[in-house]
């Protein structure tokens, strides 16, 4: 034990969105850290509880109570609050150790290494093999971490960047998710699993297509199967919704009957979601789907305009897009059309088509939602469009708070580095008044508002 209370050894936080849906990577974290045999305790901060006020000093208080290293898996949005809540930590407790992982940090790695010291390291990348390499030989005192992939950290005055390795790639594919290590989570209705990894296809506003290198890695689905056995048996057979969160879950449909199968035969048939691509599904996936347990469905139409889809490299069109949306009424339970807008190039009468388009599917019992346009670094759009950012409260974001609603700790940080906290800002759109006040419209239709995700309000 440190003189001042910290104890020595990992803690491993990570944040909850929503009561009943457990969280994955939290999951798959501990089932590194377990087979590796570096001890460890997750802490989960659970953020729907926070949503009123003070969630920057509670986050603050919630770090206090980690042990001497810090290991913190966190999204884009939480980023600023995360940043703010440490250099506190650091003030007061110099001796610790902080890691940074998740989606947030992992495209700025470098740049949070860069601006703010007191963050240790940032894993880049998939941590189920690379964190329990560092918390390990953090723990036994060790200095060299020049083969850890995806690891970035300070070596003296320079920035050590490490590649990811394919090593990540293997980690991810054997992985099992272990809801059972994650406190709370056996109490959850809803569990997130992935079957695969990437994507093929290349709309212009995603980053998957440039990271990924248009290829797509495949789970062995007996281990998919076997996961979602361990996870019955952890519940005592008690029955719960599994989401298949892949992105391109239905682009082998060869894989996707097999999985089903493997449903059936292991009596796994459950209630289940998961990602549609409109031009591939016909009658006889849907079918397929739906007799296995497959009650909701999610697509992304992205927008009501043929021109925007054709700029945004979507590769369908929207007369098929409905017909495709309305045939899946026929089979799922539930259908759910998310569309996007405020693209750069994108003008009032693409909107208001894309109005009339949620207001048509919305009037066949189709629940749509409305995101304004997140910048995403590495992607295609952001290259050609990311030096047009603007900062501004007036849009409304599906992700996060305006920021006038923010703590002031966090607001500067938005406005100092936007290079890291860029998902803060909007692409700058031509007719910004008039699709501002459209947005403003189109979000009301957000069935229930329940894709909203905000903190700090
Ligand atoms: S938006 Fe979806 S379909 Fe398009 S490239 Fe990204 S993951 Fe693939």
């Amino acid at each position: 034990m440190h003189k001042n209370g910290t104890r020595k050894g990992l803690t491993l936080v990570f944040f909850q969105h929503y009561p009943s849906v457990a969280n994955l990577a939290a999951a798959y974290l501990a089932f590194g850290l377990y087979t590796q045999k570096v001890p460890f305790r997750i802490k989960v901060f659970r953020l729907y509880t926070y949503k009123n006020s003070g969630l920057l000093k509670k986050l603050y208080r919630f770090f206090t109570k980690t042990e001497k290293v810090v290991a913190i898996g966190c999204f884009s949005h939480m980023l600023p609050y995360v940043i703010a809540a440490l250099k506190q930590l650091k003030k007061h407790y110099p001796e610790k150790l902080v890691i940074l992982g998740g989606i947030g940090p992992t495209e700025v790695a470098e740049d949070i290494i860069r601006e703010f010291p007191f963050i240790d390291f940032v894993i880049k990348g998939c941590g189920i093999e690379p964190l329990p390499r560092l918390a390990g030989a953090l723990l036994r005192g060790g200095r060299d971490f020049s083969d850890i992939s995806g690891l970035v950290y300070r070596n003296g005055r320079h920035i050590m960047s490490n590649p990811v390795t394919p090593a990540s790639k293997e980690a991810f594919l054997n992985a099992i998710a272990f809801f059972h290590l994650v406190p709370g989570a056996l109490r959850a209705t809803q569990y997130d699993i992935l079957t695969a990894r990437g994507c093929i296809y290349k709309c212009t506003f995603c980053q998957i297509p440039v990271l990924g290198g248009g290829r797509i890695e495949y789970k062995d689905i007996c281990k998919v199967a076997g996961e979602l056995k361990l996870l019955l048996r952890a519940r005592k057979n008690k029955r719960f919704h599994f989401s298949v969160i892949d992105e391109a879950f239905v682009v082998n449909r060869k894989r996707v009957q097999a999985f089903c199968m493997l449903l059936r035969r292991n009596r796994l048939v459950m209630p289940w979601s998961c990602y549609g691509r409109i031009d591939r599904m016909d009658e006889k996936l849907m079918r397929t789907l739906s007799d296995n347990g497959c009650e909701r469905i999610f697509y992304g139409f992205e927008s009501g305009s043929d021109r925007i889809l054709k700029k945004v490299n979507k590769g369908f069109c929207v007369a098929d897009a409905i017909r495709a949306i309305l045939l899946s009424k026929k089979y799922f339970k539930k259908v759910i059309a998310s569309f996007v807008c405020m693209y750069p190039f994108e003008t009032k009468k693409d909107f208001l088509k894309t109005l009339a388009c949620m207001a048509f599917l919305e009037s066949k019992g189709i629940e749509v939602a409305l995101h304004p346009l997140a910048p995403i670094k590495d992607s295609l759009l952001f290259r050609r469009y990311g030096k047009h950012l603007s900062l501004t409260s007036g849009i409304e974001s599906t992700f996060h708070s305006r920021i006038n609603r923010m703590p002031q700790e966090c607001t500067q940080l938005i406005r100092r580095y936007p290079h890291i906290f860029y998902l803060y800002y909007f692409y700058k759109v031509k007719d910004v008044t008039n699709l501002t006040r459209l947005l403003a419209f189109g979000m009301k239709m957000n069935h229930g508002r329940r894709y909203v995700v905000k903190y700090g309000l």
